[in-house]
């Protein structure tokens, strides 16, 4: 899937193209409407827009792309914004994002975005229009004795409901996206946490030793040494590397 991306910030551009990237989106990236309104490079399959762009304003940027295409338009505004983004949405906008958010919030407007305006349905376990074998509709995944449901956010385990904190439930829904594949530490912080996360990832790791205590055994979640972390269901064999 090719994304435009309109931003005049690179602080902000640069996280979001390498994290979109790692989840296999391709991004051309523009730093004014004008060259966005030019861009030649093969037509987008949506567009990320920055409302306050350095040349002109990025409603009527929104306002000739609508004009032109119904390529669904994900605009994305700061603080003070909340005016723009309504005339925005009046203007044939799909969706907006107020900054700042994290890669997986974008990731999950893109989907519900891109579902809506009837493009194949894709999910990042494999190519687009893949579905998931592991996501029946309900939302409920079932590891093992592990059931995972993102609609409800609820865990249980044997049948037993488990109580972890947003941000725990965050960390194991993501590495039960794509479980016994190995997470890295900066993918991981860049979708739980944040694309703008700096400093120490201590957290990750205190979070990780929370949920390991809750799930009650420690092998749900293996260590990849010096890499990141994988979700694996205790008793099934892994493969490759040394569990920590
Ligand atoms: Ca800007």
């Amino acid at each position: 899937m090719r994304l435009l991306l309109i931003e005049d910030d690179d602080r902000i551009a640069g996280p979001l193209t390498e994290g979109l990237g790692r989840y296999g989106f391709t991004v051309d990236h523009v730093r004014t409407g004008t060259a966005g309104l030019t861009e030649r490079a093969a037509a987008p399959d949506l567009v990320l827009l920055d409302l306050g762009l350095p040349d002109m304003d990025g409603l009527d940027v929104c306002r000739s792309l609508r004009a032109r295409s119904a390529v669904p338009i994900i605009m994305i505004t700061a603080r003070g914004e909340e005016a723009d983004r309504v005339v925005g949405l009046e203007l044939g906008a799909d969706d907006y994002l107020a900054k700042p958010f994290g890669v997986r919030e974008l990731i999950a407007r893109i989907r519900a975005v891109t579902r809506r305006a009837g493009a194949p349905a894709f999910t990042s376990a494999g190519p687009p229009g893949t579905p998931d074998p592991n996501r029946p509709p309900s939302g409920a995944q079932e590891l093992g004795s592990l059931v995972v449901n993102r609609r409800t956010r609820e865990v249980h385990l044997n049948g037993r409901h488990i109580a972890l904190t947003p941000r725990e439930f965050d960390l194991l829904a993501f590495l039960a996206d794509d479980p016994g594949t190995v997470c890295s530490r900066q993918q991981i912080m860049d979708t739980v946490w944040d694309p703008h996360f700096f400093g120490p990832t201590k957290t990750l790791d205190a979070h990780v030793a929370a949920l390991r205590r809750k799930l009650g055994d420690p092998g749900w979640i293996t260590t990849a040494r010096g890499v990141g972390f994988r979700l694996t269901v205790p008793g099934e064999p892994v493969t490759s590397e040394a569990a920590g």
